[in-house]
């Protein structure tokens, strides 16, 4: 099945079936140490150079590797991140360090500056589309927890703290 360029995969498996929908910083990648470089309050004004560029120093989070790691082959895993795609060879690098199971990465590609839920929400329709049954989705972020459901899929919330200080609604947790 022919996919987005963007789109990188880990062994060869083809997407479609039984997948499961794993976001990375703040579920598998610990990215506290650089929201510092989001503090500004505008968009314009934060430094998401600085935020992404320090991925490489992300600490692992056990809890997510182990529960991304016991899933079953039964599913093909995909994660889904809004990193943007110049972090694509420090991604991959570091998701092979770390061992963390995946079969697809899917990263921004060029020229895609839309907001981050509504282009994970693309990648999302793209996969369906692809033959992805999307029987689950974990996130940290309450706006993409929010899309998820709109679309109908089962989300499951997972709790970074990266976002408590950002004023949305966020009555599901
Ligand atoms: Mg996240």
């Amino acid at each position: 099945m022919a996919h987005p360029s963007h789109w990188t995969s880990n062994g060869g498996r083809p997407i479609g079936g039984r997948t499961i929908v794993f976001d990375l910083d703040g579920v598998i990648a610990d990215a506290s140490h650089r929201q510092h470089f989001l503090a500004a309050e505008r968009s314009s004004d934060k430094d998401w150079d600085g935020f992404f560029n320090a991925c490489v120093d992300d600490p692992v989070i056990e809890q997510g590797r182990r529960l991304v790691g016991s899933i079953s082959d039964d599913f093909c895993v995909v994660i889904l991140t809004a990193r943007i795609h110049e972090t694509r060879a420090k991604t991959v690098a570091w998701l092979s360090a770390n061992g963390v199971r995946h079969d697809w990465l899917i990263l921004r590609g060029h020229h895609q500056g839309v907001p981050s839920t509504e282009w994970k929400r693309e990648q999302l329709e793209h996969l369906e589309e692809a033959g992805a049954v999307i029987e689950l989705a974990l996130d940290d972020d309450p706006r993409n927890i929010a899309m998820l459901r709109d679309l109908g899929l089962t989300a499951t919330y997972i709790h970074s703290g990266y976002y408590d200080d950002r004023d949305y609604d966020a009555e599901f947790r």
